[in-house]
């Protein structure tokens, strides 16, 4: 079983803001995880809490933990309940109203799940969930279902999942997930990753985690020279807002990036937390000049309780458009939707295409220009030398998901 640092009942009137407790604490990781607020008594001593909040507090706890760093609670606007971090991090009376289309699985995970720690939905990659806690429990998460219980992965579960990645030589990439891996203690992580990197068909590594977000002081000296260990490594992290990108956490960035570490981002499209294109291009070129590469921008998914959160299809691509063009491409992210029911990730970026035929195509330009473009002689596109540089190497393994383990895909909770 993996141990997390439980937060302790607070004294009351125990403070939790950064001038009120020594350097070393605050810059602890550990006490910053130790010290999460979950109670409204708690966040009344950062922020003048709004009546929807506190109804959401009294409301929601049963349906979703509530947890905040310290950290994090500090970029709080104490007096704005519009704040997009209280917006992320502090329930509202909304998210009780849960809608019939609203899903407890609305990727469709749970039928994919060959091994209790790993969900194996697309051919060559899989994730594999090493924890079940997080440094935040975000109000729009879509694994709300399998986050911030108490029934931690054991270690049969990821060893149980580490056997099925090496017996299928179909996967070539294994994202660590959860919960937030780098809750996980450094050596523990190191021994996992150490586990995955033996294994000769796993080519690629990938951490996601929330933590450069949420608390920063955890990507410290240790923890970067244990990852670089593991090349080729890639962490995603979660930004959504250009308030959460505090020099703190863009050092934290830098520190994985100095490491030799690419570091993506994955943006979640929250209606009135980041449904700007002001607020958006202020996140996308925030990121790239902390040397993160926005990757995704998500569609929020349709989970249960998060119904007031998420943004139309039709404002998303309207975004986009006011991205595309106008700032650079290195801060242009892949606008998808994951289709409800496991589809996997669709891209719903705009045509910019109007008109194509064997003569033609006609695009239009991102200021609104029809600009012709004409089409090549030739039509034949393969590539002759394929059959020479391929020659005795065996055509990829296009088979979807878990099919290879035993044929069939395996409820949650089955024997691997
Ligand atoms: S950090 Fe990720 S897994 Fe954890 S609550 Fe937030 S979105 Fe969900």
């Amino acid at each position: 079983m993996v141990h997390l640092p439980l937060a302790p009942s607070l004294a009351p009137g125990a403070s939790l803001r950064r001038g009120d407790v020594s350097d070393a604490q605050w810059l602890d990781w550990r006490w910053q995880l130790g010290h999460m607020l979950t109670t409204a008594g708690e966040l009344a001593r950062v922020v003048a809490l709004a009546p929807e909040e506190l109804d959401g507090l009294a409301g929601s706890a049963h349906l979703f933990r509530i947890g905040i760093t310290p950290y994090y609670a500090s970029l709080m606007d104490p007096v704005h309940a519009s704040c997009p971090i209280r917006l992320q991090a502090i329930p509202r009376a909304a998210e009780t109203r849960i809608r019939d289309e609203e899903m407890r699985d609305p990727l469709g995970e749970d039928s994919h799940n060959p091994a209790p720690s790993v969900i194996h939905k697309y051919p060559d990659r899989v994730l594999f969930l090493v924890v079940d806690r997080c440094g935040i429990y975000c109000r729009h998460c879509n694994r709300r279902r399998l986050v911030g219980g108490d029934e931690p992965p054991t270690t049969a579960d990821l060893e149980a999942g580490l056997d099925y990645i090496a017996r299928t030589p179909r996967i070539r990439d294994v994202l660590l997930s959860g919960g937030d891996p780098l809750l996980l203690s450094t050596r523990r992580l190191d021994y996992l990753l150490g586990r995955l990197r033996a294994i000769r068909h796993v080519e690629i590594l990938r951490i996601g985690t929330r933590l450069p977000v949420v608390c920063p002081m955890r990507i410290d000296g240790e923890l970067t020279a244990a990852l670089r260990r593991h090349h080729p490594l890639f962490v995603n992290t979660h930004f959504n807002h250009a308030r959460e990108l505090t020099p703190e956490a863009r050092a934290a960035c830098e520190r994985l990036v100095d490491a030799g570490i690419p570091v993506g981002n994955q943006t979640v499209l929250l209606r009135g937390v980041n449904s700007s294109v002001r607020s958006l291009r202020a996140l996308l070129r925030g990121l790239v000049r902390s040397r993160v590469r926005p990757y995704y921008l998500f569609q929020g998914d349709t989970v249960i309780g998060t119904d007031h959160l998420r943004t139309p299809v039709d404002a998303a691509m309207e975004l986009y458009r006011g991205l595309r063009g106008w700032i650079s491409g290195m801060c242009i992210p892949e606008l998808v939707l994951d289709a409800p029911g496991g589809g996997g990730k669709v891209p719903i970026v705009p045509s910019y295409l109007e008109q194509l035929d064997a003569d033609r195509a006609v695009v239009r330009s991102y200021r609104g220009e029809r600009i012709e473009y004409p089409q090549p002689r030739e039509r034949d596109c393969t590539v002759p030398y394929d059959d020479i540089y391929f020659a005795g190497v065996p055509a990829d393994d296009d088979r979807e998901g878990s099919a290879e383990a035993g044929g069939g895909r395996m409820p949650i909770g089955s024997p691997p």
